[in-house]
């Protein structure tokens, strides 16, 4: 599904990803832990193609096709989403017609017709609720006035909308009330299918109760260095990440 080997990447000219390989299958949920400033957003915006990231080496496959040679609209299409680190504010433009330009734009790229408006609003009706979001947020300007909850439920709904391949998931948990990462696990959950594929990075084990991986991987030093089940982030709850820090350099 996705296969990352050897990947580097500078920011500002500094060396922030230095070989990192990670596969995943579809399917499957892989959380992404680590110490601050390890390189695990610099990972979400070099795979979503986000301006200022200088790749230097290596290779990203998403089913089949090389997207480090794609541009970040032309990832977008062939199913890539990266949610919750820097929601966009459109004003001016409401949220019901930026979904409906940005799907009808992934199913063309499909070579699927555009929904007709009706289902569409049928649609952005059924997932502005299951996120918990009242029907007038779908008439206001993209994130325009919502609060930080309010941000990360409308980009889940978009993600809904979009039907992406593959979710990465950063700082879902940050500035969320225990309700709101509630409403926002099981929206992920209900997305969960088998041929879709989640990363997701996270600070703290807590949000795996809701989430649960199938993997969950330790990032430090710009590699990733170690993997294991859910049961490691419980471990590393514990123990912190100094003890790998050797495995680090
Ligand atoms: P994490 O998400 O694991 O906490 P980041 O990927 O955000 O880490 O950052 C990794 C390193 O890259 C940090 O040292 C950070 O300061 C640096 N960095 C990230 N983005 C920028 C940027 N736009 N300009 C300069 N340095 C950056
Ligand atoms: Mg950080
Ligand atoms: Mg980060």
């Amino acid at each position: 599904m996705i296969s990352i080997k050897n990947l580097h990447a500078k920011v500002e000219d500094k060396a922030i990803l230095k070989g990192l390989n990670l596969e995943i299958g579809p399917g499957e949920v892989h959380a992404i832990m680590g110490p601050n400033g390890a390189g695990k957003s610099t990972l979400g915006n070099v795979l979503a193609g986000r301006d200022g990231y200088e790749v230097t080496e290596g290779s990203v496959v998403l089913n089949g096709k090389e997207l480090l040679e794609l541009e970040a609209e032309e990832r977008a299409r062939e199913g890539l989403f990266l949610a919750f680190q820097y929601p966009v504010e459109i004003p001016g433009v409401s949220n019901l017609e930026f979904l409906k330009a940005s799907v009808d734009a992934v199913r063309a790229h499909q070579g699927k017709d555009a929904l007709d408006s009706v289902n569409f609003l049928k649609m952005a009706r059924e997932k502005i609720k299951s996120v918990n979001l009242d029907q007038s947020f779908l008439k206001r300007g993209v994130n325009e006035g919502f609060s930080g909850g309010e941000k990360k439920r409308n980009e889940l709904m978009q993600m809904m909308m979009l039907e992406p391949k593959l979710c990465i998931l950063d700082e879902t948990d940050s500035g969320l009330d225990i309700d709101a990462l509630q409403v926002v696990a099981q929206g992920v959950n209900a997305m969960r299918d088998p041929n879709r594929s989640f990363i997701v990075v996270t600070h703290y084990q807590r949000l795996l109760d809701y989430i649960v991986p199938d993997y969950v991987h330790v990032l430090a030093g710009g590699r990733i260095v170690k993997t294991g089940g859910k049961e490691l982030a419980l471990e590393l709850e514990e123990k912190g990440y100094g003890w790998l820090e050797n495995e680090a350099q």
